[in-house]
C-alpha cells in the first residue's frame, strides 16, 4: 500500500514549508501603545502584540480592568516603560495574572528603560509620599527618537531570544525601523530649526526628551510637581513668569482638564495647544514615526499662528 508511506511524506513536506512561527506566534503585551508600536515595527506579522493602556489615557493612572489580567495570563513577553510610570496600576495586575514568566524581574519581563537616556533624575530625596510621580527620573523618554531606537534594539533582543527562528526577519525589520526614523528626523529637524530655543510651558513633565531633542525651552509646568494638580499660588507664579519671559505657548496632554491652562492662556495671551504624547493619542497617530510627524506639524502650525 504505497499511499501509507506517501501521505505522511507529503504532510511532512507541507509542515516543513510552513513558517514555524505560524504554529506558535509569540504573544507580546505592552503597557503602552508606544511600546506596542515599536514592538510591531520589529516583530511584524511573526508576533501578536497588544497594549494595555490607550494612548489618550494618562499612563500614570490607568483604571485596571479584568481583561488586562486575561491578557497578562496569556503573555509570552511583557514590555513596560518602567521608571515607575506604571507603578500605580500594573503590579497587582501582574500578580493576579499568576504568569510566573512575566513577574517583575522574571525572564520574560522587559523593562524598556534599561538603556535609554533618562532625564530629570532627582538629586535630592524624592519619595512618593510627596506625590511626585517621577521619583526615578522622567519616564516619558520615548519622545526622543534616539531613545526609540534604543528601545527597538532591546525589543529585538527579547524577540530573538524567545523566537530565534525569526532572527533574520526581526533584525531586518529593526534595521529598517531605525533607517526610517533617521530619515524622518532630517525632516523634523528642518521643520523645527527656525524655532530653536522657543519658550513654552507644559502641563505635566511629559516633554523634556522631546524638547531637548527638538530645541524647545520648557520654562515651567502647570502642575506644581509631576502628578500634583495645579494650585492657585503655583498658577499665579507661573502666569507672572510667563509674562516676564513673554511665553506664548502652553502644551497640554489630552487627558488633563483645560480649565487652568485656558485661564493661563487668557491671562498671558498664550496659545493653549493639546499635544498627544503617545501613539493612539489621536486616531491619526498609528505608529511611532507618525507620533512625531503629528506633533511637529501641530507645533509648527501653532507657532506660525502666533507670529502671524
Ligand atoms: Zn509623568
Amino acid at each position: 500500500m504505497r499511499w501509507r508511506t506517501l501521505v505522511p511524506a507529503v504532510l511532512v513536506a507541507a509542515l516543513a514549508s510552513w513558517p514555524v512561527s505560524a504554529a506558535a506566534k509569540l504573544y507580546v503585551v505592552t503597557t503602552t501603545e508606544d511600546l506596542a508600536a515599536i514592538t510591531r515595527e520589529v516583530g511584524g506579522d511573526r508576533i501578536d502584540v497588544e497594549a494595555i493602556a490607550r494612548g489618550y489615557q494618562d499612563p500614570h493612572f490607568v483604571e485596571a480592568k479584568p481583561s488586562f489580567i486575561l491578557k497578562l495570563q496569556r503573555a509570552n513577553l511583557l514590555i513596560v516603560v518602567g521608571r515607575e510610570l506604571e507603578v500605580g496600576w500594573l503590579p497587582p495586575l501582574i500578580q493576579q495574572s499568576r504568569n510566573t514568566k512575566i513577574q517583575v524581574g522574571a525572564e520574560n519581563y522587559l523593562d524598556a528603560s534599561a538603556r535609554v537616556k533618562i532625564l530629570d533624575i532627582p538629586t535630592g530625596e524624592i519619595t512618593r509620599a510627596m506625590g511626585d510621580v517621577h521619583p526615578l527620573g522622567n519616564p516619558h523618554y520615548w519622545l526622543d527618537p534616539e531613545n526609540g531606537r534604543i528601545m527597538a534594539k532591546a525589543i529585538l533582543a527579547a524577540l530573538v531570544r524567545l523566537q530565534p527562528v525569526d532572527r533574520a526577519y526581526f533584525e531586518q525589520r529593526e534595521a529598517d525601523f531605525e533607517r526610517r526614523v533617521r530619515e524622518a528626523e532630517k525632516r523634523w529637524d528642518a521643520m523645527m530649526a527656525p524655532y530653536k530655543g522657543l519658550k513654552a510651558v507644559t502641563y505635566h513633565r511629559s516633554l523634556p526628551n522631546f524638547a531637548g531633542r527638538f530645541g524647545l525651552n520648557i520654562i515651567g509646568y502647570v502642575e506644581p510637581r509631576p502628578g500634583i494638580p495645579p494650585t492657585p499660588g503655583h498658577t499665579l507664579a507661573l502666569i507672572n513668569e510667563m509674562t516676564r519671559q513673554n511665553v506664548k505657548l502652553v502644551l497640554v496632554e489630552p487627558y488633563f482638564d483645560l480649565k487652568t491652562p485656558n485661564a493661563i492662556g487668557r491671562s498671558t495671551g498664550a496659545k493653549v495647544l493639546v499635544m498627544p504624547p503617545s501613539v493612539g493619542g489621536v486616531k491619526e497617530i498609528t505608529d511611532y514615526v507618525k507620533l512625531f510627524d503629528y506633533n511637529i506639524n501641530l507645533l509648527v502650525s501653532a507657532i506660525k499662528s502666533l507670529s502671524s
